[in-house]
């Protein structure tokens, strides 16, 4: 993962002002160029993280001593005493991701080295809250057991579901949402009934929290994702954060009308792009020649039979000719790098879709120079949400920015330097 951690932005400099943000912040700055660049000395940590010598020792000895960074022995090069290198700890702190959908759950436990120690599918009879957070903390403690040698601390717990999330007559509507959720504070539930700190976010941003840590992003700052789960959702990174929005529902592109007069919605509107380009769009085509793809929407193409398989070529061309001028569209809102596509669909078919946009519609991106393709497939494969849910903690522990959970919002005397007179 790269960082703007050498390069303080004005901003930086002005939390500089709030003791308590400041060292939250420079914690994260150490972890996280310890993970990008490490196994480091503590000079190399203070010249990467642009920190004093002592402030960085200060740091390194406390997050040695909560287990998040090691010693993994001296540098036998150079002359003088060769220093300690530190690396974060792989046996360490943890991070969970669960992904809750419409019939299963899947969990995974992710180390500070971003390594998966740990992933569980478990079928799930009923997706109501209730459910889920009655099964929830035994899913953890199967998982638990399964790692050698770790004490079992956890840094949090992500967890993604299909947004949106709290629109009224949006929410709870269709098969491409869970039941119940609407009504519930999700965070408040999950969080007692598991003792862990909790994050919930839409499925789309998650993956492209995935993506951005441990996949096609990881050396990107600005990019989109569109995630096919169920319905059709997108992620955007900017500036390497989640931009969320105001409410948690920014990037819904599933109920933006594509055609006019189109397809019913259950949303109430007519034409949503959900309605072609999604999972839950390809289970109605193949069910109109008598497959039934419910069960899992990891498609097997070979097994389709003739009918069945013109049948998923059909869906890819409509998918692809209702995502094409999307992404244009939000290429020119955004100005990506690029856009990448992934989600609970195999390889083989998101290739396919992706081959299919061609010739995309014009926008900013067309450019002749560029360094990635206007849009490419994810590398995360099936994991990608709960993975991102599992990302969700670790970015929330590495990634230095400006946010409220650091402390208390800084003042306007401490945002903008004023002298008060
Ligand atoms: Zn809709």
């Amino acid at each position: 993962m790269r960082t703007k951690a050498g390069s303080p932005s004005p901003q930086q400099v002005a939390i500089g002002n709030n003791p308590e943000r400041s060292r939250a912040h420079n914690r994260r700055v150490v972890l996280d160029v310890v993970r990008a660049h490490g196994p480091l000395g503590r000079t190399r940590i203070a010249r990467l993280a642009q920190l004093t010598p002592q402030a960085v020792a200060n740091i390194v000895d406390e997050l040695a001593s909560e287990q998040m960074l090691i010693e993994v022995g001296r540098l036998r090069s150079g002359r003088g005493q060769p220093p300690i290198q530190f690396a974060v700890n792989p046996n360490g702190p943890m991070t969970a991701g669960v992904e809750v959908a419409a019939d299963h759950i899947t969990t995974v436990i992710l180390d500070l080295a971003g390594q998966v120690r740990a992933s569980r599918v478990s079928p799930l009879d009923d997706s109501r809250p209730q459910q889920v957070a009655a099964i929830l903390p035994r899913e953890l403690s199967l998982m638990r057991k399964t790692i050698p040698d770790w004490a079992g601390k956890l840094l949090g717990v992500g967890v993604v579901m299909p947004g949106p999330f709290e629109i009224e007559g949006m929410t709870s509507v269709g098969p491409t949402t869970l039941p119940g959720w609407g009504e519930v504070d999700a965070t408040k539930l999950i969080t007692r009934s598991t003792s862990e700190v909790v994050i919930i976010e839409n499925d789309a941003t998650a993956a492209a929290v995935g993506e951005r840590l441990f996949g096609a992003g990881r050396h990107l700052s600005n990019f989109l994702m569109i995630y096919f789960g169920a319905g059709l959702g997108l992620g955007i990174i900017h500036d390497g954060q989640p931009l969320r929005g105001a409410f948690g529902n920014a990037g819904e592109i599933g109920h933006v009308v594509v055609a006019p007069r189109g397809r019913p919605c259950p949303c109430g509107q007519n034409g949503c792009l959900e309605r072609y380009s999604s999972v839950q769009a390809l289970r109605e085509k193949l069910a109109e020649v008598g497959i039934d793809a419910t069960a899992g929407i990891d498609i097997d193409i070979d097994s389709l039979g003739v009918e069945g398989q013109s049948a998923f070529a059909e869906w890819i061309e409509e998918a692809a000719a209702h995502l094409a001028p999307m992404v244009a569209m939000l290429e020119n809102i955004f100005d990506p790098e690029t856009i990448v596509f992934g989600g609970s669909l195999s390889d083989a078919t998101i290739d396919a879709i992706i081959a299919r946009l061609a010739p995309l519609p014009r926008s900013v991106s067309s450019r002749r120079i560029r360094a990635l393709p206007r849009v490419i497939r994810g590398q995360t494969g099936n994991l990608t949400a709960a993975l991102g849910a599992a990302a969700l903690p670790l970015l929330e522990t590495f990634t230095p920015k400006l946010d409220l959970a650091a402390g208390p919002v800084p003042t306007p005397e401490e945002a903008f330097h004023v002298v008060r007179s």
